[in-house]
């Protein structure tokens, strides 16, 4: 089996789709269109047909190229099953026990909620890749739409099981923000600095900082380092349980 090719397609101001597609059996699936025309483009450029329509959650900004998609390839949607009735058109419900199948290759569904109530992320286990929608991102996490900041905390761990070395593709191009915020939490953090170092060159480029691995999540991110000694004397809560902890980074971030 020869690895599926991931690609970028950038749409709105900031959103990310991804196509995914594997030369075995002809499968080529679209993860989260924003808007139907970049997508439309990407395949033409590449001579793809596609075939599916994967979405992490409802939100307008990952759906939005749905019912256009569908109606000119035939593709086949799949989305949160727990959320049938706000995904458009959706063919194919999935959660954590109805694993999903592109072609020869197992999909796994993590149910992650908190951004949106019934909020999935599809792992691509034998390619090495994560798809997070507004769940996970580069230095950061989704806001709390639908849920606790216990169920986020819930969710981010889920997250932080998968191999350190998976690839992490993520729903918006948010790096810069998000590590400006991550280096008032824990500005000693020499890894940190080195990977703002290496984000603010590839966006003075206006090139993407994805993917990221769950590794360099772990290194840098604050919201999946709620154990960092100089985040909680930041936070001034040394002794405090670590969903507090992200309760509290949750909340600093939503005025920042
Ligand atoms: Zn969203």
């Amino acid at each position: 089996m020869t690895a599926l090719a991931i690609e970028l397609v950038p749409c709105l101001s900031d959103n990310y789709a991804y196509l995914i597609h594997s030369r075995d059996d002809g499968l080529c699936a679209v993860v989260d269109p924003s808007e139907p025309g970049p997508v439309r483009k990407a395949l033409a450029e590449r001579g793809l047909r596609l075939t599916h329509i994967l979405n992490t959650h409802h939100h307008f900004d990952h759906t939005g190229g749905n019912l256009a998609l569908k109606e000119e390839f035939h593709a086949e949607i799949v989305g949160p099953a727990k959320d049938r009735e706000r995904i458009p058109g959706i063919d194919v419900g999935v959660d954590g026990d109805t694993p999903w199948q592109f072609g020869s290759r197992a999909v796994r569904v993590l149910e992650i909620p908190a951004h949106t109530r019934a909020h999935i992320a599809f792992v691509f286990t034998q390619d090495n890749a994560v798809f997070t929608g507004d769940t996970l991102f580069t230095m950061g996490c989704g806001r709390l739409f639908e849920g606790t900041p216990a169920m986020m905390w819930d969710s981010l761990s889920k997250l932080m099981r998968l191999p350190g070395d998976m690839r992490v593709y993520c729903g918006h191009e948010y790096a810069l923000n998000n590590g400006r915020f991550a280096l008032t939490l824990e500005p000693s953090n020499s890894e940190l600095q080195v990977r703002m170092a290496d984000v603010r060159a590839l966006r003075a480029k206006n090139a993407p900082t994805i993917p990221s691995t769950i590794d360099l999540e772990k290194r840098t991110n604050p919201f999946v380092r709620p154990d960092s000694a100089e985040i909680r004397h930041t936070l001034n809560m040394a002794g405090a349980m670590d969903v507090d902890v992200f309760a509290e980074m949750r909340r600093r971030k939503d005025a920042f």
